[in-house]
């Protein structure tokens, strides 16, 4: 068990969440909101969220209260190296790959942490039959989003939330998959990053046969084929779709994914045939490298090339130009539109927060027509496609 410290007092934005009224701010700091039976939320930006009444943190790293971490991406790790989280076993393995050093309690999906809150309360309304008053109860779901990703279930006194992470339904391939919880969930705090009706998602097979296509129809002629996609996650559910390429082709990746492809084999998802990068011995194999390289004598000094952008982001013509791709492929490891108004029409939630969306208004708009209440929990992130 990690220990630790007793939480200390925070500045920041403040956001009460319960039964919803007429004056709900949100997102800007210094706010809040006055709600019945009230669930708070601090919105701590880069460092995550904050939930005082169960002392826990979502995403986050300064806070001294038990740490949860949806998955490995930077933008969701903490800055702290050191810092003592909880996390999903592949999670845990993919950080400890990117450089975490802090203990990392593993919890599997489906088994339940309870954990002591903010302090003793009076009463509680005893939601869970074993939940003692002011302890919360925790929970992980895979999240469908890359390996080891999960949505974080909590069940309180001032009853139960679920915060997302990134997310996605169907889930990827390369991932355990996607589960909602079994259980009502009061409050959702869920992802919008793609939350305009303009990305709407392909299936996943029909995008990689042309992931497929694009490799095998680039190198029959002659052309080296260059995936651009981010190095963990996307690069892995590439490589989990050539595997399957018929003839078989070979694959090199930037150093940068080495590790991570490891840890994504260690825990049963095949890759295929594949390589670190080599300047030497790439003629006649697909490379997979992050967007970032492309004006890297890697890439640059290649004479037959053929480039091809894989994210949701690919959606948009323009950046075909951007990048000077040969081919646009609009696999993403988020919700499209129609996919979070789903997961909410699943769930029915007392409230509803999207977080991470350029903008969330069309979203709620939408929401709203259907009778959620709902609102935007500002957040600033990196934009991981
Ligand atoms: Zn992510």
């Amino acid at each position: 068990m990690i220990g630790f410290p007793v939480r200390h007092e925070m500045s920041g934005s403040c956001i009460t969440i319960g039964t919803p009224v007429k004056n709900t701010v949100t997102g800007q700091s210094g706010t809040t909101t006055q709600i019945s039976q009230p669930l708070q939320i601090k919105n701590m930006g880069y460092h995550g969220i904050y939930l005082p009444e169960a002392n826990l943190l979502l995403d986050g790293s300064g806070v001294d209260a038990p740490t949860f971490i949806t998955h490995a991406h930077a933008d969701h790790v903490p800055r702290n190296r050191h810092q003592p989280v909880f996390a999903s076993p592949a999670t845990a393995a993919l950080m400890r790959a990117r450089g975490h050093s802090g203990p990392i309690k593993e919890i599997p999906f489906g088994e339940t942490t309870s954990l002591p809150g903010s302090g003793t309360r009076e009463s509680g309304d005893k939601r869970s039959g074993d939940n003692k008053s002011g302890h919360v109860r925790v929970t992980l779901f895979p999240a469908g989003h890359i390996l080891g990703s999960a949505m974080v279930f909590v069940e309180t006194d001032q009853g139960s939330l679920l915060y997302t992470g990134d997310c996605r339904v169907p889930p990827s391939p390369a991932s355990e998959g996607f589960q909602l919880p079994d259980a009502q969930v009061d409050y959702l705090i869920i992802e919008a990053t793609f939350a305009l009706p303009i990305y709407k998602w392909q299936p996943h097979e029909t995008l990689f046969d042309q992931i497929r296509d694009f490799a095998t129809d680039s190198l029959s002629d002659g052309d080296t084929p260059i995936l651009l996609c981010y190095n963990l996650g996307k690069a892995q559910e590439v490589m989990h779709a050539l595997a399957s390429c018929d003839p078989p082709v070979s694959v090199q990746i930037h150093g940068g994914g080495e590790k991570l492809c490891r840890v994504y084999e260690d825990f049963g998802v095949d890759l295929g045939r594949w390589e670190p990068y080599n300047r030497e011995t790439l003629p006649g194999k697909v490379l997979i490298a992050p967007s970032s390289t492309l004006e890297s004598p890697m890439i640059r000094d290649l004479r037959t090339r053929r480039i091809a952008y894989v994210s949701g982001w690919a959606s948009l013509e323009v950046r075909a130009s951007q990048l000077l791709a040969d081919a646009l492929i609009p696999l993403s490891d988020h919700l499209d539109f129609f996919e979070l108004l789903d997961v909410c029409r699943t769930l029915k939630p007392r409230h509803t927060w999207l977080t991470h969306s350029p903008d969330p208004t069309v979203a709620l708009h939408y929401l709203h027509q259907e009778g959620f209440s709902c609102s935007s929990l500002e957040t600033e992130r990196a934009d991981d496609g």
